[in-house]
């Protein structure tokens, strides 16, 4: 199975692609003025921030950077295309030849290329007597396009992918949380043979249903020996099916001609100067290979928090990858939406201290835990636990009886005993004050001695 995508993602620009029309207009067709109108004598003029969003998008991607660049009119009629003809790019795009890797798996990136958003169609009233309303908002919102080689086997990677994608780019250019609904694609898919291409899906969720419905389909039509036919398709978003479109045009019926209006722009230079800063997966790569760290866990730092991962690699610096992890896996990870609620920016400075301290020895793992349950604002977890005495003390006969040889080293060397303070520790995941455990251990040691 072969999967490609051309995924449409909106930059997160204050104003248009080619005017300076708020991106952020709220009532209908309130954002708009003559160039994103069409209007005859109207220049477009190029938004330098949306250009610079492209090329690190393309750089980050691992494109080889066109060195001049220009637009181009792709022409069609339709309501929501006022000027009859989308502005975008078409010999030049801003990068070629890249990959972006995910779970492993190198995902070739054809090209990447800027344009700008039709207007959108809304259509009202009963079957028979509909009316299409159009909002012009929309018309000229920059978009970048990207689109990826048929590397994709599956639409569950194809999900990954774009979720990975996402990941960096909200990191990136600042992209919203909302990204996961608004990004579209289209997808094209060979099950067999022939390639079927789905037009326009929107959000992460549907472009997944979209073709895994469109696996099933093909299966099924080559299952009972009957071809696949090479088409477009729609996909219905209210019953998750895909369907015929009526859709037939080839790119050579777009009439592509040069945008006299914009010029040229020597991007390689741009290019050049323009740093990518590292992003969340990429550093959770860079963790897992500095650290040992498992690829799930690496992963669970960066997202936690770009902090979290902050601190995690001031621990390791200091103390050790082995306390970095437990910690920073552990109570931190689990604390640390309110460690930052309370102490903003300062969380990991109040929390280095302890980590020191029971590194060191000065304190047990459950004195640091309800430390950090004080300075989290949680109730320390002590108070808590239930039944506790006696549990406890079951434990400790439990595993003095299953440990002969600590009650035989004891004898000469009182210090055996931390052995199974260390196993009551890990067992109880630190509930028991260090104290009222080591007390216990050493009382039941004596009794045997
Ligand atoms: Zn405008």
């Amino acid at each position: 199975m072969k999967i490609g995508l051309e995924i449409h993602i909106q930059l997160p620009t204050r104003t248009k692609l080619f005017c300076s029309c708020s991106t952020a207009g709220d009532e209908v067709n309130s954002s708009v003025c003559p160039i994103c109108l069409g209007f005859p004598g109207s220049r477009p003029m190029l938004n330098r921030r949306a250009l610079e969003m492209g090329i690190s998008i393309a750089k980050f991607l691992n494109c080889t950077i066109s060195e001049r660049v220009w637009f181009s009119r792709k022409t069609y009629f339709y309501p929501d295309l006022v000027k009859n003809f989308q502005i975008t790019q078409y010999e030049t795009p801003l990068g070629r030849d890249g990959h972006f890797t995910v779970g492993g798996r190198r995902i070739g990136i054809w090209e990447i290329h800027i344009e700008e958003d039709p207007g959108r169609i809304k259509r009202a009233g009963r079957a028979g007597e509909e009316i299409a309303l159009v909002d012009y908002n929309r018309s000229g919102v920059p978009l970048v396009e990207i689109v990826t080689a048929p590397d994709l086997t599956s639409p569950e990677e194809a999900r990954a992918f774009l979720s990975d994608l996402l990941i960096e780019l909200r990191h990136l250019i600042g992209l919203s949380a909302q990204d996961e609904t608004t990004v579209r694609a289209d997808a094209n898919i060979s099950v067999g043979e022939e390639r079927v291409e789905i037009k326009n899906i929107n959000g992460l969720k549907n472009i997944e249903r979209g073709l895994k419905f469109e696996v099933k389909r093909q299966s099924k039509l080559l299952a009972a020996g009957k071809k696949i036919t090479r088409e477009t398709r729609r996909y219905d978003e209210e019953r998750g099916t895909t369907l015929p479109s009526r859709e037939k045009e080839f790119e050579e019926d777009y009439g592509y001609i040069g945008e006299p209006d914009l010029g040229t722009f020597n991007i390689g230079q741009m290019a050049r100067a323009l740093e990518v800063p590292e992003t969340p997966l990429a550093r959770a790569s860079r963790l897992e290979r500095e650290h040992g760290l498992a690829s799930s866990s690496a992963r669970q730092i960066v997202l936690t928090s770009w902090e979290l991962a902050d601190l995690f690699e001031t621990l390791a610096a200091r103390f050790g990858a082995e306390t970095a992890t437990t910690w920073t896996l552990g109570p931190l990870s689990s604390h640390w939406k309110e460690l930052q609620e309370r102490h903003g920016d300062g969380a990991g400075e109040k929390v280095v201290p302890i980590i020191e301290e029971v590194h060191t020895g000065a304190i047990t793992d459950a004195e640091a835990r309800m430390r950090l349950d004080v300075l989290a604002g949680r109730e320390a977890v002590i108070a808590t636990a239930p039944t506790a005495q006696g549990d406890l003390e079951q434990l400790v006969v439990r595993l003095v009886d299953e440990h002969p040889e600590v009650v035989k080293d004891y004898r000469n060397n009182p210090r055996a005993a931390n052995f199974l303070i260390g196993q009551v520790m890990k067992e109880t995941q630190g509930r028991y004050a260090s104290k009222e455990v080591s007390d216990m251990i050493r009382k039941e040691l004596e009794k045997r001695v």
